[in-house]
Formats: C-alpha cells, sequence, structure tokens
C-alpha cells in the first residue's frame, strides 16, 4: 500500500533570478540612490576609485526608474529618501530583479532586521557611517556573486536551473519551486537522458534508503510535471515502466 507523502516543511516559493551577468571588459555598473550630496560624492569617488561606472539618482522615485530599467549590475540604497522609501524602492526592485543585488545603507537600528528579514543573497546591508572599504568590499563580494553564476548553471530540454540563486527557468517562463522540487530537479538534470530508478532519487534527494511503500518520487514527480510543462508543451520527463524516470528527449 502506498505511504502518503511526508509533511515538510517545503512549500516555501523561491524567488527568481534576474539575468544578471557582468561583461568582463566593461566595468560593473552600480547605481547609487543617496540623497545626501556629501555621501554621493563620497560613495561616489570610492565606488570610481574602486573602478566601478557609477550613476547617482537622488530619490527615490528616480532610484527605483533607474533600478528597474535593468543595466545595473549593483545597487546602494540609503533608506531616508525623498519621494519614496528606500525599503518601498527595495521592495519593488527586487520583485522585478531579484538577482540585482542591492547593498542598503543603513543607521544604525534602523532596519537591520527588517532587511535581514527579506532573505535574500541578494540584499545586504551596511551600518552609517561606514568606510569606503567596508562599502566597496561589500560591492565587490556581490558582484562575485553574481559573476559566479554562470559556472553555477545546469540546462538542458530548454530547462535552466541556476544553483546559486535556485531559480528555474523554462524557455522564457520563471518557474517556482519548493526545496524538494528544485532538489529532485536538479538530480534529473544532472542525469540528463539517463533512465534513473526510483530507488537512486530517492537516496540523493530524500536521503532515504530503498522503501518500496512510499510513492513519494512519484508524487513530487508529478508536481514537477505540473509546474515545468503547459498543455501544448508538456514537461520533458518520461515515465520509465517499472523503472523510474528519464529527463530527457521524447524517445
Ligand atoms: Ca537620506
Amino acid at each position: 500500500m502506498a505511504r502518503a507523502v511526508p509533511e515538510s516543511a517545503d512549500g516555501e516559493i523561491l524567488p527568481a533570478a534576474a539575468d544578471a551577468t557582468i561583461e568582463a571588459a566593461t566595468p560593473a555598473r552600480v547605481l547609487v540612490i543617496e540623497d545626501e550630496p556629501g555621501i554621493v560624492d563620497f560613495v561616489r569617488r570610492g565606488l570610481e576609485a574602486a573602478g566601478f561606472s557609477v550613476e547617482v539618482a537622488m530619490d527615490g522615485i528616480e532610484g527605483e526608474r533607474l533600478a528597474s530599467r535593468g543595466g545595473f549590475d549593483a545597487v546602494v540604497l540609503d533608506l531616508m529618501l525623498p519621494g519614496r522609501h528606500g525599503m518601498d524602492v527595495l521592495a519593488s526592485v527586487h520583485k522585478l530583479l531579484p538577482g540585482l543585488p542591492v547593498i542598503v545603507l543603513t543607521a544604525r537600528g534602523e532596519v537591520e532586521d527588517r532587511v535581514a528579514g527579506l532573505d535574500t543573497g541578494a540584499v545586504d546591508y551596511v551600518v552609517k557611517p561606514f568606510s569606503m572599504a567596508e562599502l566597496v568590499a561589500r560591492v565587490r563580494t556581490h558582484l562575485r556573486v553574481v559573476a559566479d553564476v554562470s559556472d553555477n548553471t545546469l540546462s538542458a530540454e530548454g530547462i535552466e536551473v541556476n544553483l546559486l540563486t535556485r531559480s528555474v527557468r523554462r524557455g522564457e517562463r520563471d518557474v517556482l519551486l519548493s526545496t524538494t522540487e528544485f532538489e529532485l530537479l536538479s538530480f534529473l538534470m544532472r542525469r540528463h537522458g539517463e533512465v534513473v530508478s526510483r530507488e537512486a532519487i530517492l537516496s540523493s534527494v530524500w536521503g532515504y534508503d530503498h522503501d518500496p511503500a512510499t510513492n513519494v518520487v512519484d508524487v513530487y514527480v508529478g508536481y514537477l510535471r505540473r509546474k515545468l510543462g503547459t498543455a501544448e508543451d508538456p514537461a520533458p520527463i518520461h515515465t520509465v515502466r517499472a523503472v523510474g524516470y528519464r529527463l530527457g528527449p521524447a524517445s
């Protein structure tokens, strides 16, 4: 008798990644959203000295407009801004371009918890007053993370899995997966074209030893197919009778 899928804490929806890549030949472009001219000057000079190309917006509305337009590799964002509060700018930019690193400038105790609560690798903060070295280091760290993304992508059958941002695309469409669905898809992508047994999937994705009674693999393959596929373009995950599954072209 088939056992039910175990309860797990994996209902969360993971953010989709932005297409953020760095051209080696051109300097990384940083957008600074800050309204105090003294800080703007200090930050601009420091970032330019560190080799970045800098654009400045001096209020929240302009900052959000420029950031959303794309083309930046990182954003340095003050919170207390005229026009639109920095947290609102952050929320909107992060929704549109989740992979774009945003470094928030904050007064001590102001919003660290809320920024940290965003739970995303793309958002960081530095506490005012900060040193230029600290800000430059923070920007560099995040740019490095973004630059590494291309080495952390699995691609097959029009599906792209970003292991760093844990985002998935099929063609032009973002696919939101739970943690377990993501692990299952990554496993199948790594074995692209091979037939993999339910037992191998179970032990790799769930860490169980062979348990013929569980139907958890079939259930999760069902979830993945529904999320990856459409009526016209079903997911390329095929059932191999009495054995398991194969991700690949239909045979
Ligand atoms: Ca300010």
